[in-house]
């Protein structure tokens, strides 16, 4: 519906639900859902202004396994563009996406070289949704989200595209700072709470050692907490990373059991009310894990 036409109607019937929201009422861009913070953040960087974007899951929780509430269902189904992870990351807004009207895509479907499940839990066969913290897989998304973006709206392809371009050359400028940033470095082996940073692994050649699985919920066992402890104390690990939206009480466990440290390494799965205050962003977090990684890793 246009805005004077929504304006007219609303005047008329005295509806108090027709204020400008910014995603409902007299708002008549493209309103697109997003199922986590980094899907959420690609959108907003590509269309600004252009679209009305929603993220799913709220500040201070963790994506993993969403769980949707019947508001969250409808404005799924009531989306111009649903944005999701699928291979088993959300399945609840993957089945309810199914559903909806409007264009609905696992951006995880492009071409990643996703990664399996880690070591962390027998016979794990999951895929490793965690592409985002890698910069340049996060290029890979926001290309994809242009695309989707564009598709759907074509008459502002030239804004989605400036938008992606835009971003796209920050994101760049981050993965040079971390190839120069990692390049010459005492130690390679980083301990995470979940199984998050395998992708961020792989693209600046560090291994990953983590207590969780892929998923934050699955609990390690006693034997390979033992081998974590062995690996800690025999490779001088001095840190144990942590996370913010998860407990911390293994990882603290693991270091004064080995003498090391704890920090915070973010896997940016969401943003903490907080940090939304503080204006950080994906790229700001990433900048502070830098800083994080290279005082654990004695990087010059
Ligand atoms: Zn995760």
């Amino acid at each position: 519906m246009h805005r004077a036409l929504a304006l007219a109607v609303c005047g008329l019937l005295a509806v108090t639900a027709c204020g400008d929201d910014g995603a409902t009422g007299g708002d008549d861009r493209p309103r697109v859902v997003a199922s986590f913070y980094p899907l959420a953040e690609a959108a907003r960087r590509v269309g600004g202004e252009r679209i009305a974007v929603t993220n799913l899951t709220a500040a201070g929780s963790e994506p993993h396994d969403l769980e949707l509430t019947p508001a969250d269902v409808d404005e799924i189904e009531d989306a111009t563009v649903v944005l999701f992870f699928g291979q088993g990351f959300q399945p609840a807004v993957e089945r309810a996406a199914s559903r909806g009207g409007g264009t609905s895509v696992n951006v995880l479907s492009a071409d990643f070289g996703l990664l399996r499940g880690s070591e962390a839990r027998e016979g794990e066969q999951e895929l490793d949704p965690h592409v985002w913290l890698d910069p340049t897989l996060m290029r890979r998304i926001v290309e994809r989200v242009r695309d989707v973006l564009s598709a759907a709206d074509p008459a502002n392809r030239g804004d989605y595209e400036a938008g992606a371009a835009d971003y796209a050359a920050e994101l760049d400028t981050l993965d040079a700072e971390y190839r120069q940033g990692l390049s010459q470095c005492d130690r390679k082996v980083i301990v995470t709470s979940h199984s998050a940073f395998g992708y961020l692994a792989r693209r600046y050649g560090l291994a990953q050692d983590a207590i969780a699985g892929i998923d934050p919920e699955t609990e390690p066992d006693p034997k390979r907490l033992a081998e974590l402890t062995n690996k800690v104390k025999n490779e001088g690990i001095t840190t144990i990373f942590t996370e913010a939206l998860v407990s911390s009480k293994v990882s603290e466990t693991l270091a004064r059991e080995t003498g090391a440290e704890t920090a915070v390494l973010n896997p940016i799965e969401g943003l903490s009310e907080e940090e939304q205050h503080a204006g950080e962003t994906y790229i700001s977090v990433m900048r502070q894990n830098l800083d994080v990684l290279r005082r654990a890793l004695g990087c010059r």
